[in-house]
Parts: C-alpha cells; sequence; structure tokens
C-alpha cells in the first residue's frame, strides 16, 4: 500500500511548488521588468540624474488595487502600475529594490508630488486639465474607463442614469466622484479609497460604487460571488499618466520616450500580461503619447 505520508509528501511538494510560482509572479522579484541599465548617462541637473546618482526613487501608487496596485504578502506592492514604475525605475539605473513605495490615494496625488514627498505617481491617475495645473503628466500609458458596481443579485441597475438620487460610494479627489454628482445626480457617499466603499455596497447602504472599470474589475475577480459590472459599457475616458513635478518638462519628455520604447520592445505587454491581463482578457495597445 501506497503510504499516505507518501502522497501527502508528495501533494506538498506540488503545493509549495506552486506557492513558489505564485510569489515569483507575484511580484516577489523584479517582475516583468526590464533590468536595470548599467550606468545609463542623463545631462546634469536633470530630474534623471539626481535620481540616478541617489540610486533609489519614491513612487507613489495604491495599495487596495487588484490588478493596478495593491500590497501583497511581502508588503510591497502589485500590479500593472507597479510594473510600469519598476520598468521606468530599471531606465534610470535603479533596480526594484531600491523603489520606495508610498501608498497615494485619490485625493493626496497632487499634493504628494507638489510637497516632494514622491518623485512619481503611477495609480490609475486619470490626467486631467484640473490636475495639470498643479503637477505634469507623462502619457497616458492606459485608458480605461468610469463604471458601476452593484451587488450581484441586483438587475435594477445598467447605466449611470438608474442611479440618479440613490446612494453611491467612490473616493473624494476622485474624477468618477465628480463625474456621478455633476453629470447624473447621484447622491455620493464618499470614501478614503476604494475598498472602503465595499462593505457598504454589500450592506445596501449604497446601491453601486463606481469608479474605473479596471479597478472594479480587480474586486470582481475577488469576490465574484458577491459583485458584478453593472454593465460592460463604460461611460468616461479615463487616460492614466504618470504624474509628475508641474512643469519638469526635460524628466515628462523622457518617461514618454521610454513608455513609446516599452510599447515597442514589448515591456508594456509584458507588464500587462504578468498584472492585469491574468483578469482583463482585451490587451491594451499603448495609447498614443500626448506631448501637450
Ligand atoms: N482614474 C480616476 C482618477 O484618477 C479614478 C481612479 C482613482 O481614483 O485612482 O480619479
Amino acid at each position: 500500500m501506497k503510504s499516505l505520508i507518501t502522497r501527502r509528501k508528495s501533494l506538498l511538494v506540488a503545493a509549495s511548488a506552486a506557492l513558489a510560482l505564485s510569489l515569483s509572479a507575484c511580484g516577489g522579484g523584479s517582475g516583468s521588468a526590464p533590468a536595470p541599465v548599467d550606468k545609463p548617462s542623463f545631462a546634469a541637473g536633470t530630474t534623471m540624474e539626481k535620481l540616478n546618482k541617489a540610486g533609489k526613487i519614491v513612487i507613489g501608487t495604491k495599495f487596495d488595487q487588484p490588478l493596478f496596485g495593491q500590497k501583497g504578502l511581502d508588503g510591497k506592492p502589485v500590479g500593472f502600475d507597479v510594473e510600469i514604475g519598476k520598468s521606468i525605475a530599471a531606465k534610470l539605473g535603479i533596480p526594484a529594490d531600491k523603489i520606495e513605495w508610498v501608498e497615494t490615494v485619490s485625493a493626496n496625488r497632487e499634493s504628494f508630488i507638489e510637497q516632494g514627498r514622491v518623485d512619481i505617481v503611477i495609480a490609475t491617475y486619470t490626467i486631467t486639465d484640473a490636475r495639470k495645473q498643479k503637477v505634469s503628466f507623462a502619457g497616458p500609458y492606459y485608458q480605461a474607463g468610469q463604471a458601476l458596481l452593484v451587488n450581484k443579485d441586483d438587475n435594477s441597475i445598467t447605466k449611470p442614469e438608474d442611479v440618479k438620487g440613490k446612494k453611491v460610494c467612490s473616493v473624494t479627489g476622485s474624477t468618477p466622484a465628480k463625474t456621478i454628482v455633476d453629470k447624473y445626480g447621484a447622491d455620493l457617499v464618499p470614501a478614503a479609497n476604494y475598498t472602503a466603499c465595499l462593505e457598504p455596497l454589500r450592506n445596501k447602504q449604497v446601491v453601486a460604487v463606481t469608479t474605473d472599470n479596471v479597478i472594479l474589475a480587480g474586486y470582481v475577480d475577488k469576490e465574484p460571488d458577491a459583485f458584478k459590472l453593472a454593465s460592460d459599457q463604460t461611460f468616461t475616458k479615463e487616460p492614466y499618466g504618470i504624474g509628475l513635478k508641474k512643469d519638469d518638462t526635460v524628466f515628462r519628455n523622457w518617461i514618454n520616450d521610454q513608455l513609446e520604447a516599452f510599447g515597442k520592445d514589448g515591456t508594456y505587454k509584458k507588464a500587462w500580461e504578468a498584472t492585469a491581463g491574468k483578469v482583463i482578457k482585451t490587451a491594451p495597445e499603448l495609447p498614443a503619447i500626448s506631448r501637450y
């Protein structure tokens, strides 16, 4: 008789191999990003030179959004935004373990950049004219669109017009919070981050949570029995940019050059496939960079 112990052992071996695989897929290492460039040279006085000399960079990202930026078990964030950040750092000659990740929520991204608490922000950050008054944007590197998350058993909401006068949770300082009030007349229940909207939705204190489709898709993926997207349609355009100090045009142009190169050399595709692409099946094309 093949002993139970032997069978258990082989199960254990298989389980730990699977764990090792999933840990590496979760960004235990440098993830999909290219190897850091060895001694890149940058013009004196540029932000690129300063960061390269310092050998580290501080990047603001989300910590609670599966697929784009979520803090992993090892305390480091993982997701598409995080992979883009690692790839940019690599081009500055900075390895992934020299990136300091700082949580930025929707409302503090401009102020963290203005105060120099972060060097760049990559955090599902829509490029808008209002935000451009305070910060500059490289990109866009992705285009999302606003959508609605509802309880799985709720078929009464399929479009934004359906939430008029109803309680909807979204995040302070975000573009979707403004749109759902200004354009669709919802009764906004504001939260500090999107995860904080999930319990109110589950408890039916709000009828929907609204933000970008790809953020909501991450929550549906985690809890497919609890939540669903109200529709596959989106009702805004949310081009994601990389936020940086206002008018640091040389740095912005350089980041734009890197993004364009990532679109051509497969880095962009790899970053997507290692993260959001595991759940969202339509692979994006890098949008045309806006060199405003
Ligand atoms: N992309 C939108 C924004 O920048 C919503 C997502 C978010 O709050 O990060 O406001």
